[in-house]
């Protein structure tokens, strides 16, 4: 409890006397919990030859205790004035192990690191986690908004089961660390959050990168309409899948489906039904055609 007490008026003191008012549209939500900062910390499993990526450390809640159990880190720090005040807070602290970059982590491109720890600016947690898997390393470990975290990880035919959940799947492994109530942060944000621990993982060796590219394209077609029956989902956002005309599809799909009544079946099936293993099956069926 004390030491709960010490990080809330630590940063509260920080912010004060540097005049910050947190913007929520840069989604600063700024961890106070110390209990949840060394969780978060452990799950890292941190040594010495590791290099942590860092998105929005903010006034460096994370980053020190990143620094001190790391070879180095990376931070990327978007709104100027916080990076300045990291930028000093650093150095009194005598913490020279932390490149600092002030820009937008979408965009800039990332040094080399081999282990992410964030608690992530929320507003940008679906373009950072694609972003992510464009670079090769071994964990992240990331606070997301409970009701994203369970979207990474949604299961076939439940509400959680999304465009996100399909996309993932072949891409890492997900797994549920622990839920972090509101009070650990200020301001206090109206959801929960959650940590989570990604591990990338090498697509199929019976799937090509071509096949994956097709499947991001079905799936971004088929989840547009989650509850429609696949058909007419694809048939609906045949933009996505590079038609312009909804007869030259359907002639494509009619012909498809006469070659291969297992396209057929699935076809009948409403998307949040279908599993990524389906849906694959489809692109890979579609592959000459789309
Ligand atoms: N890690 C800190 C702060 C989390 S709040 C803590 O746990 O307390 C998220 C931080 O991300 C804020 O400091 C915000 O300014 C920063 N941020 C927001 N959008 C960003 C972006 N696109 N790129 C980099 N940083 C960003």
């Amino acid at each position: 409890m004390q030491e709960k007490l010490s990080l809330a008026k630590e940063t509260k003191k920080i912010l004060q006397d540097n005049g910050i008012r947190l913007n929520k549209n840069l989604g600063q939500n700024y961890l106070i919990d110390d209990f949840k900062r060394k969780k978060i910390i452990n799950y890292g499993n941190l040594g010495k030859d590791d290099v942590v990526l860092e998105i929005g450390p903010g006034i460096g809640t994370l980053t020190i205790e990143l620094a001190k159990r790391s070879k180095k880190v990376i931070a990327i720090e978007q709104d100027t004035t916080i990076f300045n005040i990291l930028k000093d807070r650093l150095a009194k602290e005598g913490i020279t192990n932390v490149e600092l970059i002030n820009g937008d982590a979408v965009k800039v491109d990332f040094p080399k690191f081999n282990k992410i720890v964030s608690n992530l600016p929320y507003q940008i947690s679906s373009p950072i986690s694609f972003k992510f898997l464009e670079y090769d390393f071994d964990t992240a470990i990331l606070m997301y908004q409970k009701e994203f975290a369970d979207r990474m990880n949604g299961k076939v035919g439940t509400k959680q089961y999304s465009r996100l959940s399909a996309m993932l799947y072949y891409k890492a492994d997900i797994e549920f660390l622990t839920k972090v109530s509101p009070e650990s942060f200020i301001p206090s944000p109206k959801v929960d959050s959650a940590v989570i621990k990604l591990t990338p993982k090498e697509l199929d060796k019976s799937i090509s990168k071509e096949d994956y590219k097709i499947y991001s394209k079905v799936v971004k077609a088929l989840f547009q309409h989650k509850n429609k029956k696949a058909r007419n989902a694809l048939i609906d956002s045949r933009k996505e899948v590079g038609f312009k005309d909804k007869k030259e599809l359907k002639q494509i799909l009619n012909q498809a489906e006469d070659e291969n009544p297992e396209l057929k079946t699935l076809l009948l099936e409403r998307t949040v039904k279908l599993s990524p293993e389906d849906i694959m099956k489809i692109a890979i069926i579609l592959k000459n055609n789309l």
